[in-house]
């Protein structure tokens, strides 16, 4: 018997809920949603825009803490700033990604620059969050500021680019540091190519067009659709010759962490009692300010 390679068919779909977070930050959230808690190792997925913002209409999140997991925000338009209680500030533009570490706690704001919010202008972006195992959720705090001209990028075809923010994936290795094996990039694909790639068996593999529909060994997926992959060794995408413009389109993948998760809006740890102990850290000042 040799080696059987097999395409993975999407077994499930999460149409994203438009939900407004913060202080009016509207999102599109494939998960969590109603029955579904996790896709493991992964617990939340927004895309952020895109939306185009007059002067003055940009919106943040006011400070808010984080445990247990990992927020990995990227950007494809606009400009964002962040500030946490380890002295970190940064400030994302197009192709730039935030890799925050929240392990044992941060407290941390993120919104638009006062540039951006005085100027006003188109803003997409996705932020992912990333379950840490039992054995990572109390480690210490930390940041990748990953630039876009870090990423790894290439065009294997006419038509199709393939961005690699961190594992390996499409033939490039990215530059991010991950906790378990993750793998994360951005394609985007003209109407009318293909791309297809091998990926770790044991990964979930997740499938989201940012913008326009893509089709996953033949089943095609919505702008805004979330695809969750069944078992096989590669992923085959492609976009139709007549389709309206250029694809873009999320592609992760994650080994499952298989641990109970207790979730408590930004805290995510595995019992009860470890939420309970997080809220009183915050009251107590532990996460600092
Ligand atoms: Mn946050």
């Amino acid at each position: 018997m040799g080696d059987v390679v097999s395409a993975r068919t999407v077994v499930g779909t999460l149409p994203a809920q438009r939900v407004v977070e913060g202080d009016g930050f509207v999102v599109r959230r494939p998960f969590p949603a109603p029955g579904v808690e996790v896709v493991d190792p992964f617990l939340l997925l927004d895309q952020m825009g895109p939306v185009t913002h007059g002067p003055g209409e940009a919106i943040g999140t006011p400070v808010h803490p984080h445990r247990g997991f990992e927020t990995v925000t990227y950007l494809l338009d606009g400009e964002l700033q962040h500030r946490d209680s380890l002295g970190n500030a940064g400030v994302l533009g197009p192709g730039d990604t935030q890799w925050m570490t929240a392990g044992r706690g941060v407290l941390h704001e993120e919104g638009p620059t006062p540039r951006f919010l005085a100027e006003g202008g188109r803003l997409h972006g996705v932020q992912l969050w990333v379950n840490l195992p039992a054995a990572e959720k109390m480690v210490a705090p930390a940041y990748q500021d990953l630039t876009a001209d870090a990423v790894a990028v290439a065009e294997p075809s006419e038509g199709v680019t393939v961005r690699v923010v961190a594992g390996e994936a499409f033939g490039l290795l990215g530059p991010g540091s991950t906790r378990t094996p993750i793998t994360y990039s951005h394609l985007s694909l003209a109407p009318g190519t293909t791309l297809s790639g091998g990926f770790d068996p044991d990964h979930t593999v997740l499938v989201y067009p940012l913008v326009g529909t893509v089709e996953v060994a033949g089943r095609s997926l919505a702008e805004s659709e979330l695809g969750i992959l069944g078992p096989g060794d590669t992923v085959e995408l492609s976009v139709p010759a007549d389709a309206d413009s250029t694809s873009e389109i999320l592609v992760l993948s994650g080994r499952p962490i298989r641990e109970p998760v207790a979730r408590y809006g930004p805290f995510v740890m595995n019992t009860r009692a470890e939420l309970i102990q997080a809220i009183e850290d915050v009251q107590s000042g532990t996460f600092g300010t």
